[in-house]
């Protein structure tokens, strides 16, 4: 099955579901920040999805949850080869904490589950509460603290935090994947392939790791790293694809493979030769 990407085949409740919370976030970064250079590269267009409808009426999707969940569902299993991610059961909403239910969202597979006590000390935090809007209301959303400030706000309001927390959470994830534990938690989703296998034919498919082009947010998608021919490739998936790059970072991969060196492979020596009727082509 192939693939289209940066176009409007996505389904639309996740279009309307990014448009919204890339709309919400470039409203507010333009007006809480308008010194921030958000580096404007020609992989902008990938985060941001073509706004074929209006989402005006989208709702409040902590409350959609279970029912978003199920339609995800049901149209896994009519189009889409790649539903190996989304065994996510709907049924028992309340129960999943917000960070174990965004991490099971579609597209958002690369993320790993950033441990509560890490997000609950400050000093983590440091810095962050300065590039994310909503700061206060994005963090308790984070932990699943109950806010009482939830009924005052209105749907419009809602969305941004809801954003917020999304871009909030991608900024700690960052960090904390540079940690031991959550490197370690890196690890054992490496060691099931959760990150995709190397496109090209003589890596002999091998295990590839996340990473951002740039650390500024907004700036680029996620790619995946081989660490074979030790270059970056688009992931296989496209709601993967619109991940924002700054949620995993320039820094990951390396720091993980120079921390479990073990797992570095030999590089690879076999090179692909074209040929024209079986003589290699001269090179000038
Ligand atoms: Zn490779």
């Amino acid at each position: 099955m192939m693939y289209s990407r940066g176009g409007g085949s996505s389904r639309p409740e996740m279009v309307d579901r990014r448009r919204i919370i890339n709309d919400a976030l470039d409203k507010q970064l333009e007006k809480s920040s308008p010194s921030t250079s958000r580096a404007k590269d020609k992989d902008r267009d990938r985060i941001s999805v073509p706004s074929t409808s209006t989402g005006k009426s989208q709702p409040d999707h902590r409350d959609s949850r279970a029912s978003s969940l199920s339609k995800n569902k049901a149209s896994d299993d009519e189009a889409e080869s790649d539903s190996e991610f989304s065994d996510v059961s709907g049924s028992d909403a309340d129960d999943t904490s917000w960070i174990s239910w965004f991490c099971n969202l579609r597209g958002n597979e690369f993320f790993c589950e950033v441990d509560d006590e890490y997000i609950q000390d400050d000093f983590n935090l440091c810095g962050l509460s300065a590039q994310v809007p909503y700061y206060d209301y994005a963090l308790d959303l984070i932990l699943d603290v109950e806010s009482s400030h939830g009924d005052m706000f209105t749907e419009e309001q809602n969305e941004l935090v809801e954003s917020a927390a999304e871009m909030l959470y991608g900024l700690i994830h960052v960090r904390y994947i540079l940690t031991s534990k959550g490197m370690a938690t890196m690890l054992e989703k490496y060691k099931k392939y959760e990150f995709g296998r190397c496109p090209r034919v003589y890596c002999c498919a091998q295990p590839c790791l996340p990473v951002g082009q740039s650390d500024i947010p907004r700036s680029s998608t996620v790619k995946i790293y081989c660490p074979k021919c030790e270059d970056i490739y688009y992931p296989r998936s496209k709601y993967q694809g619109n991940l924002d790059g700054a949620y995993f970072g320039t820094t990951f991969p390396h720091l993980f493979l120079m921390t479990y060196g073990h797992l570095k492979p030999q590089k690879t020596v076999q090179t692909y030769a074209p040929r024209v009727f079986g003589f290699k082509i001269h090179k000038p």
